[in-house]
C-alpha cells in the first residue's frame, strides 16, 4: 500500500508498504479521509514521543475491509472513524474508562503507524460507525471535535457562560462549533492576526479579536461587561496563557488546551491564587468520538468550513508545507484517499 513515512525526525517520504493483517481484536481500515493536525508536525519534526519509522495521521474515517476476529466480521463494509488509543482493557484505569491511563497505553499515528496511508490497524473497540449523511472528509475531524468537547466538559463549562477562546487554530475553532451548540453566550475568539478570524466569523463567533490591531483586555470588558467565565487557551504560546489568567472573571475558569512543547513558563502565581481561578488541564481527550460523530450527523455541528484545502497522498509535502506556513485562508488539508 501507499503510505507517507516519517523515517526519522526530518526525513517523510512517500513509500510502497506491505499491506499490514489486522490482528485478533483489531481492523484494517481503508482509510477515505486523513486529515493533516499541527501536532503532525510536532511528530514530523521529533518534539513528540514517537516511534519511527512511523506512519503518522490520526484524524482519518473510512471503510472496514478486514477483521483479525471472526466475531468482528459485520464490521467490514462499514463507513467508521474511531478511537486511536490501543490499550489494555484490563487494568483498573481501563476498567474505569481512563485509556490514557493505561501503562500500556499507545496512540495511533505516534506510538504506532497511522492514517496517512491507504489502510490503517485500528482496536476494534475503538471503532464507530459514521452515518450516510457525514462525509468521510467532515468524518475525519471527528477526532479534533472530540478534543474540543473534551475540553468543555473538564472546564465545566455551562449554558449560558460566557467564553473566550484563545487561538482560531483548528482546535480554537472546534471548541468553538461545540461551544455554540452547548449554549455558551458571547463567544469571543482571540489571535494575533486577523487570518483565521473571517473564518472563526463564519462559524458563528459572536466577536472576533485580533491582537495586532486592537487591545484585548478593553475589548473584552466591552464585550463581556460581566466578566468572562471561561477562558480556553488552544495555543500553549507562554504570552497567551498569561493573558488568559490576566483575563478570566474572579472565580472563573481557566483552561489550558494547547500543547507547550515542553516549554518551562513563567506565570504570575498571584492571578491564580488572588483571583480564585480555578485552572484546568485539557490535554487528553478521548472517547468522545461518538458525541462527535453524532453531533455531525444530527446536523448541529458543521466543520466543513474548516476543510480549506484537499489533496492526494502524493501532495503530502505541500500539505505539510501549508499546515506549517498557515497561509490566507488555510485551516485544515486533508487527504483524500
Ligand atoms: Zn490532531
Ligand atoms: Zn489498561
Amino acid at each position: 500500500m501507499k503510505a507517507v513515512m516519517i523515517q526519522q525526525p526530518g526525513s517523510v517520504l512517500l513509500t510502497e508498504t506491505p499491506l499490514p493483517e489486522p490482528p485478533p481484536g483489531f481492523a484494517r481500515v481503508r482509510v477515505k479521509a486523513a486529515a493533516i493536525c499541527a501536532t503532525d508536525l510536532e511528530v514530523v519534526d521529533g518534539n513528540i514521543a514517537a516511534n519511527y519509522p512511523l506512519i503518522p495521521g490520526h484524524e482519518w474515517s473510512g471503510v472496514v475491509d478486514s477483521v483479525g476476529s471472526s466475531e468482528d466480521q459485520h464490521w467490514v463494509g462499514k463507513r467508521v472513524i474511531g478511537s486511536n488509543d490501543v490499550v489494555c482493557l484490563r487494568c483498573d484505569a481501563c476498567r474505569s474508562g481512563n485509556w490514557r491511563y493505561c501503562d500500556q497505553f499507545e496512540e495511533i499515528g505516534f506510538k504506532r503507524n497511522g492514517a496517512y496511508a491507504e489502510h490503517v490497524i485500528v482496536p476494534v473497540y475503538g471503532l464507530c460507525e459514521l452515518e450516510q449523511q457525514v462525509s468521510f472528509e467532515e468524518g475525519a475531524l471527528c477526532e479534533p471535535l472530540g478534543v474540543a468537547l473534551g475540553t468543555l466538559q473538564k472546564a465545566g463549562a455551562a449554558f449560558g457562560d460566557t467564553l473566550l477562546i484563545m487561538g482560531a487554530g483548528s482546535i480554537g475553532l472546534c471548541i468553538l462549533a461545540a461551544a455554540r451548540a452547548m449554549g455558551m453566550r458571547r463567544i469571543v475568539v482571540c489571535a494575533s492576526s486577523s487570518r483565521r478570524l473571517q473564518i472563526a466569523k463564519r462559524m458563528g463567533a459572536y466577536a472576533v479579536i485580533a491582537t495586532s490591531e486592537q487591545d484585548l483586555s478593553t475589548e473584552l470588558r466591552k464585550l463581556h461587561p460581566e466578566g468572562t467565565d471561561v477562558v480556553i487557551d488552544a495555543t500553549g504560546i507562554e504570552p497567551c496563557i498569561q493573558t488568559c489568567l490576566k483575563i478570566a472573571k474572579k472565580g472563573g475558569t481557566v483552561v489550558l488546551a494547547g500543547y507547550g512543547r515542553g516549554k518551562i513558563m513563567q506565570i504570575r502565581i498571584d492571578d491564580i491564587h488572588i483571583n480564585n481561578l480555578r485552572v484546568i488541564g485539557a490535554g487528553n481527550n478521548w472517547n468522545m468520538h461518538k458525541q462527535a460523530a453524532t453531533l455531525m450527523a444530527d446536523g448541529i455541528i458543521d466543520l466543513k468550513p474548516l476543510i480549506t484545502n484537499r489533496m492526494p497522498l502524493e501532495d503530502f509535502a505541500i500539505g505539510l508545507q501549508m499546515a506549517r506556513m498557515r497561509p490566507q485562508g488555510f485551516v485544515k488539508a486533508v487527504f483524500m484517499l
